[in-house]
């Protein structure tokens, strides 16, 4: 999963990024509200961690844009405030739960876990292509009714493409999806990607077309 967390505390950021890295996520960190608002918009998150207290553009107003722009990704609220107001506030403005500093990290943890779990619930993560069937909950892949093994990256790749059938997709995009900011990860390293997911997917008929120069295109399936 990818999550963002906005928090101008350096070192607890780097201690919730830390512990989120350690049970496999890719996480990033941003400072200020108004690089939250943007971040979360302009690229896919699993989840968001937001501090309340953000310079500039507070977390309130960060989450009030958010639901604005119709983004639904799950909210994990931070706050030094343990006014019954606030959490009220915070919750009518969309948040999905909320933690009061100081906290344990394993409780934090905890509560993502049960987060994005939920949300996953929320979605149904069951994608149909023609004859594959991808489940995301239980990250389980089949072809054909045929067991299908995917590299956890090979994986991401393809749920980006899935969500944009007929649509093209820039390497960009994908590679944003894919790695954190911090990562390297280069466009060369996504041609291998789509590469072994070709030697997967074409033989049952599902193809993946380059748009060159720019990107890459799941081609639509008949329904059969
Ligand atoms: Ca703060």
């Amino acid at each position: 999963m990818r999550i963002l967390i906005a928090e101008d505390d350096a070192s607890l950021a780097s201690g919730i990024a830390k512990i989120l890295r350690t049970e496999g996520h890719a996480v990033d960190i941003v400072t200020v509200g108004e690089h939250a608002s943007l971040a979360a918009q302009q690229e896919h998150f699993d989840l968001v961690i937001l501090d309340i207290g953000l310079p500039g553009v507070d977390g309130y107003e960060v989450l009030r844009r958010l639901r604005a722009a119709g983004l639904r990704t799950p909210v994990l609220v931070l706050t030094a405030r343990d006014e019954l107001e606030d959490r009220v506030r915070g919750l009518d403005l969309g948040a999905d739960d909320y933690m009061t500093k100081p906290f344990a990290m394993p409780e934090l943890a905890a509560r993502v876990r049960a987060l994005i779990r939920r949300s996953q619930a929320r979605v149904g993560q069951v994608t149909t292509h023609g004859p594959l069937v991808l489940d995301s909950a239980a990250r389980r892949a089949t072809l054909d009714g045929v067991p299908l093994e995917l590299a956890a990256r090979e994986w991401a790749v393809l749920e980006v493409l899935l969500a944009r059938v007929e649509r093209v997709v820039s390497k960009e995009t994908i590679i944003q999806a894919v790695a954190g900011w911090d990562e390297e990860l280069s466009p060369n390293a996504i041609e291998v990607y789509v590469s072994r997911l070709r030697a997967k997917l074409e033989p049952a008929g599902i193809r993946i077309r380059t748009v060159r120069g720019f990107g890459y295109l799941l081609e639509a399936v008949a329904d059969r």
